[in-house]
């Protein structure tokens, strides 16, 4: 018989996981039944600072106010229509998404890999139907260690053999560089590339940050070429960087932008394409779509994050408790941090790998009561929410350091 799950402990609901749910994760052993702000809290009542935030999918924290008021007002009124009629919400999610962005026109989906693939999709038509590339050759660059998501196609150019092997075959089209090489890019972009498709900064790889000046030549070196230039924001954008998007560091625009995690305020899954006029317009009725993109609930939150992006605090914080951040990894440099490479409140740690794993540094923190996830080998990557407070996140550099004391 299976007890009532507000009766199971935490190791009972672990358990109960394993046979029947795809082991496509491995999830540090906490199960969380509660939050609120930077706090989450697991079956058994301990509270954990989620020094993680849902890969930047929570930057407003767990259940931030407006947000959770925003979709309690919306669930009472219209939460779905599919895109075959008009709803009274998408107008303005477009319109100050589009103004917050700097660009023109909004094509909604749901989930970060859709906005992706919708992007990809984009930019190959744009370069049959405005840039001449023969029918079937468009190509799309993008840099090794990239991660736009898990679809079959963008797997296809993923150097990350874990995320491929045994998924073949792939889809052909994408030329791969080495991250942060304009030479490279000189090279491999011709007259059948359609766009270059980058991260500007790379988080699933470790928050790999690029030279200066390397966005402003990719952009440069787009333009001159005359193919797009598509930026995942997915994860560095809506705040986490202090900007709204991590390109603003270098004031670059990009012609796609490719948005969503936080943009569903923690609350449902929204993703975007912003783009040019120019670039959105190849699209026509039919040519695409998605039965949730754009619907009600996802418009009104996602208005409610543009809001909240709209009044510059969260961008400020960020900025501000990057340098607590940075400053308090900097004092562990040498200390059992042998690097770190940190913008906003986004930090990629590699810990001496003689003080154990990433894994296993993850969990020694999450005894401890601070929740992070390690990336590759021992690296650990660290997001707060952007409403965590300088003195919780002195505290968790506080604990790193004991954790870091006491391993090995
Ligand atoms: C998370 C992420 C994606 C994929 O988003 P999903 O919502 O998981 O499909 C794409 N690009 C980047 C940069 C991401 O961090």
């Amino acid at each position: 018989m299976t007890a009532p799950a507000h009766a199971r402990t935490s190791a009972d609901l672990i358990r109960a996981e394993e046979p029947v749910l795809a082991h496509n994760y491995h999830p540090l052993p906490v199960v969380v039944a509660r939050a609120e702000g930077a706090w989450v809290e697991d079956v058994e009542g301990r509270r954990y600072l989620d020094m993680l935030a849902g890969y930047s999918a929570l930057n407003f924290g767990h259940r931030h106010p407006a947000l959770i008021q925003a979709a309690h007002d919306q669930l009472d009124r219209l939460t779905l229509t599919s895109r075959a009629f008009h709803n009274d919400r998408l107008a303005e999610f477009a319109e100050r998404l589009a103004a917050l962005t700097g660009l023109d026109m909004v094509l909604p989906m749901n989930t970060g890999a859709e906005a992706v693939e919708s992007g990809i999709k984009v930019a190959r038509k744009w370069a049959y139907d405005v840039k001449g590339v023969p029918d079937g050759q468009a190509t799309i660059v993008v840099a090794a260690d990239n991660f736009h998501g898990r679809t079959t196609t963008i797997v296809s150019f993923s150097t990350d053999e874990t995320a491929r092997a045994g998924f073949g075959p792939f889809t052909p089209g994408f030329r791969i560089v080495p991250y942060n090489d304009l030479a490279a890019l000189e090279e491999a972009v011709d007259e059948t590339t359609a766009a270059v498709l980058i991260e500007p900064i790379q988080g699933e790889a470790g928050v790999i940050i690029p030279d200066e000046g390397y966005l402003t030549g990719v952009r440069e070196l787009t333009r001159r070429k005359g193919c797009l230039f598509i930026a995942d924001e997915i994860q560095s954008g809506l705040g986490r960087t202090g900007r709204t998007l991590a390109i603003e560091h270098e004031s670059v625009v990009p012609d796609v932008l490719l948005l969503g995690k936080a943009l569903g305020g923690g609350i449902v899954p929204v993703s975007a394409v912003v783009a040019r006029r120019e670039v959105m317009g190849v699209l026509g009725p039919g040519e695409h779509g998605s039965t949730f993109g754009g619907n009600p609930l996802a418009a009104a939150v996602g208005t409610a994050v543009v809001g909240l992006l709209e009044t510059g605090e969260f961008q400020r914080r960020a900025d501000e408790l990057g340098l607590v951040l940075s400053e308090g990894l900097e004092a562990l440099r040498g200390h059992g941090v042998s690097g770190f490479r940190a913008r906003g409140l986004w930090a990629g740690v590699d810990v001496d790998p003689a003080l154990g794993t990433g894994r296993e540094i993850s969990e020694r923190l999450m005894r401890e009561g601070i929740l992070v996830k390690d990336t590759h080998g021992s690296t650990i990557r660290l997001a707060p929410p952007l409403t965590v407070t300088a003195d919780e996140l002195r505290s968790a550099l506080g604990t790193l350091e004991k954790v870091l004391g006491q391993a090995g």
